[in-house]
């Protein structure tokens, strides 16, 4: 997707971290502190028309791993006729992958939540200090 990305964004009349709003969700966040990524200082999230306060010059200032997800699943239709014109995977095929990887997230939400709520019920995980 970057070097997608190369090729693209920099001819781009519309460049989407200018046009769009996107923002760090909770689950981009689980998963940045789950992988031991610095937490974002600030949302990605700008006033409407205004680029993304990590937009740089040469493009998206942060690593892979702490972009938003919103940012890494858009191709938009310049990527996607580049990827056709060199017969890369289809975009309805990426698509799956997207989805497979969206459903993984939910997962990881529910399963953190889940232990989160198990460990407040649980008697024996609070300490001693606590019950005093
Ligand atoms: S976080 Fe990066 S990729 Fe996403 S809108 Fe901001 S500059 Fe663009």
């Amino acid at each position: 997707m970057e070097a997608l990305r190369r090729r693209t964004c920099r001819f781009c009349p519309e460049p989407c971290c200018i046009t769009n709003t996107v923002w760090f969700d909770f689950r981009d966040l689980l998963a940045m502190h789950l992988l031991d990524e610095l937490i974002p200082f600030r949302q990605a999230a700008a006033e409407s028309g205004e680029p993304c306060p990590f937009l740089g010059h040469h493009g998206c200032r942060l690593p892979w791993r702490m972009r938003p997800w919103m940012c890494l699943k858009y191709i938009c239709p310049a990527q996607r006729a580049l990827m056709k014109k060199d017969g890369r995977p289809d975009p309805a095929g990426l698509g799956d992958q997207i989805i497979k990887i969206e459903d993984q997230r939910f997962q990881m939400e529910t399963e953190v939540i889940a232990r989160i709520r198990r460990g407040r019920t649980s008697p024996s995980s609070f300490s001693p200090a606590w019950r005093q």
